[in-house]
């Protein structure tokens, strides 16, 4: 072999190691960012790998394209916030799988008939997947920027009509299998794929866009991975396969957290009920500063319950604040992690590590919903969603069977938040209306600044 080609497997073999430990990293808050670091090098050392590749006929093309994507890349990592963030990776999935589609378009228009029975259906299936990916990614995108209404927007016969689409798609990919040098079969499969990702995604609810954006980045993977059985390049065929199955296991998690089913996911349009009359039953009974402070003071055990709405305000140094100044009067202080709280997989412990929160008071929805019934103070931190009961206890409420962190068994709950803004699922929250529950509005960031110094004085 060749010094270039063997340089070349070789930084791919070390790139693959790297990316299989960075995503073992990825499994847990402490690793993380070392996983993160680590799957950067690999990623590193894929692209100088490719780069001294000897079929690279123009590298000013090359260096066009890295100016043009560190143009739109560096800007958007520096100034899009950690909440826009979803939005953000759907984009960046829309752009990859489009990548990935425009590398099958451009093979298929060079070689067209002449590609073999192994390359033609990974063509194929690049192309298909990639391309619904483009444009289901874009629409998550416009939901979650509010570019779109986040409703579901739905039709009679809706489901039958999608599926037809994608019957008559999958047809065309399997005749251009026997019939390769049917251009006609081939773009007519591109156009019905573009269309399909755009109706695949109208008819699902903002709320559960996450969900749907870790399926449609497995999508991309795979279709990474055609590319790379297509052009013949392996690191591309790991990393593809790695993000498939990791972008797969990770929307079934989420849909676990959720008590939901991926079909109930990708076909229930959820979010377009609304909400139960027992929600509002009974009255909220609005709190100040001081009493809370005095409850927390006074406290054996407090527990913080944080969720989208401490994102928004950007809250979490603050409360680690509010916790070491509790926790220097003796009280015991835990967070509680429910694992959909916020907009992404692991929002909150983002945040919190964020803040140096010690890992070690990070308890999961397990661990801490037995102890709510002997913790004298539950404090949410703008969530809603995550610890509404009606969950647990209204079997007709879409969010019916949903695990939730059991806040209401609290001895006393605080819930600070704004207003009467309601949560990602449009629903009402009966915790709100419950005896032991007390309203603590404002921004989370100022209540809880505000907080830390009347524990100081109390
Ligand atoms: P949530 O249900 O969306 O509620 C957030 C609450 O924060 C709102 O009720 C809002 O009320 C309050 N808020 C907003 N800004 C605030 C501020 N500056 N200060 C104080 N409060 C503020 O949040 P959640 O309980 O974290 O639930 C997450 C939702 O996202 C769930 O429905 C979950 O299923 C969904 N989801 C998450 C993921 C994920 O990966 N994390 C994935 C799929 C779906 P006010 O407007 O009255 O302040």
């Amino acid at each position: 072999m060749e010094p270039r080609t063997l340089f070349t497997e070789l930084s791919y073999i070390v790139a693959s190691v790297l990316f299989i430990l960075g995503l073992r990293g990825l499994s847990h808050p402490e690793s993380a960012r070392r996983g993160m670091h680590l799957a950067e090098i690999g990623m590193l050392l894929a692209i100088i790998g490719t780069l001294v590749n000897r079929e690279i006929v123009s590298y000013e093309w090359i260096l066009a394209g890295l100016v043009v994507g560190c143009a739109i890349g560096v800007p958007m990592g520096l100034m899009v916030p950690m909440t826009a963030m979803p939005q953000r990776t759907a984009l960046s999935h829309a752009f990859g799988a489009l990548a990935a589609s425009l590398v099958g378009i451009s093979e298929y228009y060079l070689h067209g008939a002449g590609l073999g029975p192994v390359k033609m259906p990974a063509l194929s299936f690049e192309v298909l997947l990639g391309s619904l990916t483009t444009t289901g990614s874009l629409i998550a995108c416009a939901k979650l920027q509010g570019i779109l209404p986040g409703a579901p927007l739905t039709y009679k016969g809706q489901n039958i009509f999608n599926l037809s689409l994608l019957g008559i798609t999958v047809l065309c990919f399997v005749l251009l299998l026997t019939f390769p040098g049917h251009a006609e079969l081939f773009y007519l499969m591109l156009f019905l794929s573009f269309v399909f990702g755009v109706l695949l995604v109208l008819p699902i609810g903002a709320a559960d866009m996450p969900v749907v954006i870790a399926l449609l980045n497995s999508y991309a993977g795979l279709a990474s991975a055609a590319t790379g059985m297509v052009i013949g390049n392996n690191v591309l065929i790991i990393a593809g396969m790695l993000d498939g199955g990791s972008g797969f296991i990770l929307s079934i998690v989420m849909c676990k957290a959720m008590n939901r089913s991926i079909t109930n996911v990708l076909f229930g349009a959820f979010g377009s009920v609304s909400e139960t009359a027992s929600a509002s039953d009974g009255e909220m009974h609005a709190t100040n500063i001081e009493d809370v402070a005095i409850l927390l003071a006074y406290a054996r055990q407090a527990v913080f319950v944080p969720g989208y709405g401490m994102a928004t305000a950007q809250a979490q140094h603050v409360l680690r604040q509010l916790a070491d100044a509790l926790e220097e009067r003796g009280v015991t202080v835990k967070y509680a992690i429910h694992p959909v709280a916020g907009r992404m997989p692991g929002h909150m412990n983002v945040l919190l590590a964020e803040a140096n929160v010690p890992y070690s008071q990070l308890q999961e929805l397990e661990v801490i919903n037995p102890e709510f019934p002997t913790t004298d103070v539950a404090i949410v931190i703008g969530a809603n969603d995550v610890v509404n009961p009606d969950a647990r206890d209204n079997p007709k409420s879409i969010i019916a069977g949903m695990p939730i962190l059991e806040v209401d068994r609290a001895k006393t709950v605080v819930v600070l938040k704004r207003g009467q803004g309601k949560g990602f699922s449009g629903l009402v929250n009966p915790l709100f209306f419950k005896p032991n529950c007390e309203m603590l509005y404002g921004d989370a960031k100022e209540s809880l600044t505000n907080l830390v110094q009347a524990v100081h004085t109390a």
